[in-house]
């Protein structure tokens, strides 16, 4: 497996993440992708699990950010009932969004996650900025084309990986 598409960590879903478990690692910042690791991608807003879930990172001192590849209007909408800063149109796996993202937080990058579900851009873009990453299992697989496309794409690198339970 091609080292910079390695996750350093794979969660079965980021509910499975305690806000202690990260601080347990010395994460105090993390950079959420929203389609298919929060969200499935056809849901607008935020429900009231995610958003008590946020609440409760922001109550033990985490950080929080969105850097998302879609355009703004939906990446604002997303973020409004979370009271989260965001970057969108991020380009991810470039590193402008990550970068940008560590600067709002102003925390080093050995102590930032980021949390995504897809190898070609969120763990490629985050090996590629040297900060932790963790993959999510897909919310929902019913994506469109290019990303189905990708997906196949990303099999190879995950054969025989498993998504754990917790961090
Ligand atoms: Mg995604």
């Amino acid at each position: 497996m091609l080292k910079i598409l390695k996750p350093d960590t794979m969660v079965k879903s980021i509910y499975s993440i305690s806000p202690e478990d990260f601080i347990r690692k010395k994460i105090f910042g993390l950079i959420l992708d929203i389609d298919n690791t929060l969200v499935a991608t056809h849901i607008k807003k935020p429900d009231a699990n995610l958003i008590s879930y946020i609440k409760a990172l922001k109550e033990s001192g985490i950080k929080v950010i969105i850097v998302s590849n879609a355009k703004k209007e939906r990446v604002e909408e997303f973020c409004k009932p979370l009271d989260i800063e965001y970057v969108y149109k991020a380009l991810k796996p470039l590193s402008r969004g990550f970068i940008l993202a560590l600067k709002k937080m102003d925390l080093p990058r050995e102590n930032v996650a980021i949390v995504g579900d897809q190898l070609f851009t969120d763990v490629l873009g985050g090996n590629l900025s040297k900060i932790h990453t963790i993959l999510i299992k897909p919310i929902d697989l019913n994506e469109p084309f290019l990303i189905r496309l990708k997906r196949i794409l990303e099999k190879p690198f995950l054969y025989n990986k498993q998504y754990e339970d917790k961090l």
